[in-house]
């Protein structure tokens, strides 16, 4: 026998255990075929295989989607849904207690259920991946909106096996690996559960793909559709800008935790407008116009920041609460003051830090949330940790009485708690350490593809007791925890500013009134409309409150003029030097009252200014920290 011959039946054997392995992973692999051809008339077809065994199956749909942080899964937008196995049609029954599952029953000798289902992307309102998402010209598809799994099991142990066709012309882009791709169809290598509902497609007619030249390392995308060719015009630079930014978070953590990274960004006046972090990519969704307009384009840069910071900030480390096996079970959002809080606070750091913003229009952007907070009467009945413990119901309450019942505080008062956790490291330490510090621990540790590693309290506690010991329990009990009516200005003020307001239009309330279409006199009147002059909400216990003015109204009339806002605007010039009241009528269904504001302030908006018996930390905080910048 020679020595070929004593390895053949090793050599065989081995093969055939090979292939027995793979044909047992391909059984229990699950397949969905997405059909998006008619995407553009608000319909994806898809056609899932799912492995079973015979016997009772409860199939779900996911409800609790990550980043999300609730039970948002558009399960609405299901129609036309089928079961079959072996070819015959299988009854379903929706639990009755549970609406996101499905009860079947698999019949003697079968290996798999397949599912026939339509998913109807809403044309009005919705939050997050419920919302609006398609239109004639592209399509954000987000997976969770068109599988089923197996109810119990981890999204983790589950592989799913994607395939796409989409409508002729039609490009797309995706963190997903690609298996195989020819004319309009195209197959992605099997990937877990977890990932695949991690990693949306991003499809359209106009779709351009910016590489950022970042050099070595994992290369980093922005990839655009947009409803014309016309939006995608980049300004000059935009790539060169940009990769600045994946720059600044790898000197600030010290470790990335995906192989490639890109910003999905559809550019469209008609999907639903946010940004949904995923470990190798996020869905950013904005106005059309927003490459061409200054002000849109400060957005654009905190959204993509914030998303992106969100890599290591909410998916690598992720709260314990938040770190759910499958899309089943409730997340707790008790911690989303880290999770979105400290990422609301490194996303304006690093737009600031990567020059996508100015220090100037930095500080412009943290003295309007300094005064927002600060002009928030619901402080005084619900702490911020109850923002958080109550995301799930806060993002889609309503945007009147907002000031009074408190929105997703979470995200804009933690700015103003992390800076001031900044501030007590940088002193606690005579200078030599700071949050960075703290983050490197926190988020850095080795490179390399997605993971989460989830942490509670207590090592946030400590983590930062590492970097300067501290009450950092008591620090955090006082401000997260406990009510407290002025919104927490510390770390602004030992950072060398302090919060003042004048005359002086705001540069961040004049974009936000740009973007959302509204007129903002919140500092003066106590007042928000939008742009036909209903009020969107009324601040209590500000003049126009006290006047008795209520969300829902909408302005006739200032000083006995038509409204309009130029007249507000001379209106409250004239307050400074009139001794009457300003007179605003204001018609209430089908009632019109006069109300009388007696408001003698002017224009009134808030800035930071230097505290000259103080250093101004404040500008080194902003300073970059990569390498030769
Ligand atoms: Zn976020």
């Amino acid at each position: 026998m020679s020595k070929w011959q004593t390895i053949r039946p090793a050599l065989y054997a081995a093969v055939l255990l090979a292939f027995n392995l793979a044909a047992a992973a391909a059984a229990q692999t699950a397949t969905v075929e997405l059909d998006a051809r008619e995407a553009p008339r608000h319909v994806l077809h898809a056609h899932l295989v799912v492995p079973a065994r015979p016997g009772p199956l409860t199939l779900v749909y996911p409800k609790w989607i990550p980043g999300e942080h609730g039970p948002t899964g558009p399960l609405n937008g299901v129609v036309g849904l089928h079961f079959k196995s072996q070819g015959q049609e299988l009854e379903w029954r929706r639990d009755p207690l549970e609406m996101f599952a499905f009860h079947l029953d698999v019949p003697a000798g079968a290996t798999a259920v397949e599912a026939d289902l339509d998913f109807v992307p809403p044309v009005g309102e919705g939050g997050f991946s419920a919302g609006p998402s398609v239109t004639q010209e592209l399509a954000v598809i987000s997976w969770n909106q068109v599988v089923l799994y197996p109810q119990g099991r981890p999204s983790d142990q589950l592989t799913y096996q994607a395939s796409l066709r989409l409508p002729a012309g039609w490009s797309y882009a995706t963190a997903l690996p690609v298996t195989e791709g020819s004319g309009d169809g195209v197959r992605f290598g099997p990937v877990s559960l977890t990932t695949l509902v991690d990693s949306p497609i991003l499809a359209g007619s106009h779709l351009a793909k910016v590489a950022l030249p970042t050099g070595e390392g994992p290369a980093h995308e922005i990839d655009i559709a947009a409803d014309s060719a016309a939006a995608l015009e980049l300004p000059a630079g935009f790539a060169e800008a940009y990769a600045r930014l994946p720059e600044e978070a790898g000197a600030l953590f010290g470790a990335r935790h995906y192989r490639h990274y890109q910003w999905l960004l559809s550019l469209s006046d008609h999907v639903e407008h946010f940004g949904l972090e995923h470990h190798e990519s996020s869905d950013d969704r904005t106005w059309e116009k927003t490459l061409g307009g200054e002000g849109r384009r400060r957005g654009l840069a905190s959204l993509l920041s914030h998303e992106y910071v969100h890599s290591w900030n909410g998916k690598y480390r992720r709260p314990a609460g938040l770190a759910t096996p499958d899309y089943q079970p409730p997340m707790v959002g008790e911690l989303l003051w880290v999770y979105e809080g400290l990422t609301q606070h490194l996303g304006l750091l690093l737009a600031a830090r990567s020059g996508l913003w100015t220090p100037e229009y930095y500080r412009e952007r943290v003295a309007l949330i300094a005064a927002r907070l600060d002009n928030t009467p619901g402080r005084a009945w619900r702490p911020l940790g109850d923002t958080a413990v109550a995301a799930q119901i806060l993002y889609p309450s309503p945007t009147e009485w907002r000031a009074w019942r408190r929105g997703t505080d979470f995200y804009d008062e933690s700015v103003l708690v992390w800076l001031e956790a900044d501030a007590t490291i940088r002193r606690q330490t005579q200078g030599s350490r700071s949050l960075d510090d703290f983050c490197r621990r926190f988020h850095g540790g080795q490179s390399g593809p997605p993971a989460v590693h989830p942490y509670t309290l207590d090592e946030v506690v400590n983590t930062l007791n590492e970097v300067a010991p501290f009450d950092w329990r008591g620090f955090f009990r006082d401000r997260i925890d406990k009510v407290e009516p002025r919104a927490p200005l510390g770390g602004i003020e030992a950072d060398g500013w302090r919060l003042v307001y004048n005359d002086t239009p705001n540069q961040g309330v004049k974009d936000q009134e740009e973007q959302n279409d509204r007129h903002d006199w919140t500092f003066s009147l106590g007042l928000t409309t939008d742009k036909d002059g209903k009020i969107v909400d009324v601040i209590p216990g500000l003049p126009a409150a006290q006047a008795g003015l209520s969300p829902g109204m909408k302005l006739m009339a200032v000083n006995g003029r038509n409204w309009t806002p130029e007249a507000v605007q001379a209106a409250l010039r004239a307050s400074k030097t009139a001794p009457e009241p300003i007179e605003i009528a204001a018609q209430d269904g089908e009632s019109v009252r006069t109300y009388r504001l007696d408001y003698h302030g002017g224009e009134r908006y808030p800035h930071l200014e230097r505290d000259p018996g103080r250093p101004d930390v404040l500008t080194e905080v902003l300073k970059p920290l990569a390498v030769g910048r």
